[in-house]
């Protein structure tokens, strides 16, 4: 599983931050969040589905790989 944040989208809320306690989603130098794995780890794919699904503006996606 893969996720990404859309810059256009978030705000910065922190939610996914600190849902992930800093180890799925971290703040980049504009304040906004990022999704700092390249693969989400299957222990953390519910994390990850939480997240998305929490997110207030629907930032965060799941890239699906063809
Ligand atoms: S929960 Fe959504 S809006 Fe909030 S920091 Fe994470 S990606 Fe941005």
């Amino acid at each position: 599983m893969k996720v990404k944040v859309s810059d256009d989208r978030c705000i910065g809320c922190g939610n996914c931050v600190a849902l992930s306690e800093s180890q799925l989603f971290d703040f980049n130098d504009s304040g906004l969040a990022e999704c700092i794995v390249d693969t989400i780890p299957s222990d953390l794919e519910e994390v990850a589905k939480d997240a998305i699904e929490q997110c207030p503006t629907g930032a965060i996606e799941e890239i699906t790989e063809e």
